[in-house]
């Protein structure tokens, strides 16, 4: 690998809450480990808390925003997997693609070539206080509810079950959800859009498991928008005013994404690093 220079420009602080509207089924451990008797079981924090993983939302974030550019289905996991996602394949073709560029590529290494994962996305956690007393009253876990759902084998028209289902209720929400974004090069600022247009396309789509059943509907609210550049870090002065205003949602931040662009843009360089 030849020599080369990574120069980061600055960061991109993307903070939200996201409001559960049909309930949630993120899936953790399945066996009767955990108190309630139910089959199937949401993944918990070490304080039993449901959470949503940074890995899921970001993976569901890529599949949409990869059907939606139409990107070709070609990678898996392992060789005997039959391909269920994209991946681009040449340093060419990588160096156009915005989706592999913002969500990274897994062994890149043969690339030769510097590949950088634009995109990081935390963990979130459960909002306690949005559990309401009228909630708990009807919730049979500490936080969650639990359904009875009956499987049909397709095959032999028989059902199967009935298993028990433990979701998150509508109206929960997770709250301080964190996605940073490093901006590498200028380009990189137009491929943010991607971000927005996948948190746009989850909001039509579903989160966890059993969404065309009707489960996993989540929007994203009380969007704040930073944008930190080096000399901000040399400085410590951090997400101090949000560059999105009242724009509070995706779609939002989408149709006003060039004045959006234009100030962070703006901010960048105005402290360029002296190379
Ligand atoms: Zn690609």
């Amino acid at each position: 690998m030849g020599d080369y220079k990574i120069q980061l420009l600055g960061k991109v602080i993307i903070h939200g809450d996201i409001e559960v509207k049909t309930g949630l089924m993120i899936g953790g451990i399945s066996s009767s480990l955990k108190i309630g008797g139910v089959d199937i079981s949401v993944i918990t924090d070490p304080w039993g808390k449901p959470y949503i993983p940074g890995s899921s939302l970001k993976g569901k974030m890529r599949t949409l925003i990869e059907k939606k550019e139409g990107l070709p289905i070609n990678a898996a996991m392992t060789e005997k997997e039959q391909p269920w996602r994209h991946q681009c394949q040449t340093p060419e073709d990588y160096q156009k693609c915005s989706v592999c560029k913002v969500w990274g590529i897994i062994g890149g290494g043969d690339f030769k070539i510097p590949v950088l994962t634009r995109l990081i996305v935390r963990d979130t956690y459960l909002d306690e206080e949005s559990i309401t007393k009228e909630m708990k009253a009807n919730l049979e876990l500490d936080f969650t509810e639990t359904k009875m759902e009956t499987a049909i084998d397709r095959v032999k028209g028989q059902a199967t079950g009935p298993r028990t289902t433990e979701r998150v209720p509508a109206g929960a929400c997770f709250k301080d959800c964190e996605l940073i974004y490093s901006l590498f090069y200028s380009s990189d600022l137009e491929d943010l859009k991607k971000v927005f247009e996948a948190l746009e396309l989850l909001e039509h789509d579903y989160l966890g498991g059993s969404g065309t059943r009707g489960y996993g509907k989540v929007v994203f609210k009380n969007l704040r928008v930073y944008c930190n550049t080096v000399s901000d870090y040399e400085s410590g002065q951090l997400n101090l005013s949000p560059v999105n205003g009242d724009l509070k949602t995706p779609s939002e931040v989408i149709k006003n994404f060039e004045e959006i662009k234009k100030k962070i843009k703006e901010k960048i360089a105005s402290c360029l690093p002296a190379s």
